[in-house]
């Protein structure tokens, strides 16, 4: 692939590792590239961080004609610097593509521009504990018209942001609210796809939520609102009776690269696991019998978010006296070490940057 390179000239100044919040702030370069029908991907370029330039008919604006992905790039102990699971992310962007109609990337030029990307910027990848680059590919139409039916060009980015640790006063269960009110997705729509819709339909139900005083919504399924789909932008896990569960993939469950360790893991561990539906019901009947032992959430921010509190009305399940319970503390610790070379990669999960 002909890649270009053209160099900021001045640098930002880095900031304090210890002090990162999410998606604030942005380093030095990106890398962009275009798409036309006759041309098809061209263009890979490294250029400095800046704005885009957009007509204000492009369609993406109007119509959300979009992808994204979200990954991390970790910097080991010994310095260097490590991508997980990267090609999965590029395989599951197109998939999204292929649901919003959008040509498809090149899934491993795609990956070997990220590590360029990552060489030059290898600076910002930060060093303080359970801190990271977040890496934002995207994807959009870039048409300027506004008739609706697919673009015909497209622009593809890749911003990095170094992110600090998740958990920063400790890893402590959320309370999470399940909605009557509002679905995330439905059959046949783009709920397994990361498109920028999805979120925008999150977000009414997440503001209901915070004025209550709960972290993030659970989703039911979008037509008989009964089986428990996913959170915000987690994947859901319960453990009952010592079996780990989680909704099985139908259609409107966003395919977590999480969820899919954890559940490489726990299988590897001998733990009994299944993906099914599971209904709201089922976890009211779990708590009241005594059997559901641990509630937790899977996706790349956070890793494992532990839930403490779960509300459904005026239902409340309450889950392990506000402590993280056992399989949610093993999986952090068991996939952060591999993330952070601190353990050995026995699935080939680990890519190496530099
Ligand atoms: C990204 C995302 C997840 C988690 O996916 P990971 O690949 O584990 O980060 C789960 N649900 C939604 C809606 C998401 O956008």
């Amino acid at each position: 692939m002909d890649l270009s390179i053209t160099k900021a000239e001045r640098l930002k100044p880095k900031p304090d590792d210890t002090q990162l919040g999410f998606g604030n702030i942005f380093t030095d370069h990106m890398f962009n590239m275009d798409y036309s029908p006759d041309k098809g991907w061209h263009d890979a370029r490294i250029e400095p961080y800046a704005p885009l330039s957009l007509d204000p008919s492009t369609m993406f604006l109007h119509y959300g004609q979009g992808a994204f992905e979200g990954l991390k790039a970790y910097r080991t102990d010994s310095g260097k610097i490590q991508l997980f699971r990267p090609l999965d992310n590029f395989r599951r962007m197109n998939r999204s593509c292929r649901l919003l109609c959008m040509p498809k990337l090149d899934v491993e030029a795609a990956l070997e521009s990220l590590k360029q990307l990552l060489r030059l910027e290898k600076d910002w990848v930060p060093r303080a504990s359970e801190t990271s680059l977040y890496i934002r590919p995207t994807i959009f139409a870039t048409d300027p018209f506004l008739g609706v039916r697919a673009s015909h060009n497209y622009r593809y980015f890749v911003i990095l942001s170094p992110v600090g640790a998740y958990y920063p006063e400790g890893f402590n269960p959320v309370k999470i609210m399940v909605t009557k009110d509002h679905v995330r997705a439905v059959r046949g729509g783009v709920g397994e796809a990361k498109t920028p819709g999805n979120y925008a339909a999150s977000l009414l139900a997440g503001e209901k939520a915070h004025e209550d005083g709960y972290t993030q919504v659970l989703w039911l399924d979008g037509i008989e609102q009964k089986y428990i789909e996913e959170v915000g932008s987690m994947n859901i896990f319960f453990v009952i009776n010592g079996e780990v569960v989680t909704p099985e993939l139908t259609g409107s469950i966003l395919p977590g690269i999480t969820r899919d360790t954890v559940l490489a893991l726990t299988t590897t561990w001998g733990m009994p696991v299944s993906e099914r539906k599971i209904s709201i019901n089922d976890v009211f009947d779990a708590h009241q019998s005594g059997a559901l032992q641990e509630i937790f959430g899977s996706g790349t921010a956070a890793v494992i978010s532990p839930v403490g509190e779960l509300r459904y009305d005026d239902r409340v399940v309450a889950v392990g006296d506000g402590k993280v319970g056992p399989v949610a503390q093993k999986l952090f610790k068991a996939i952060m070490d591999i993330q952070y070379g601190r353990s050995e990669d026995p699935k080939g999960w680990i890519v190496p940057v530099d």
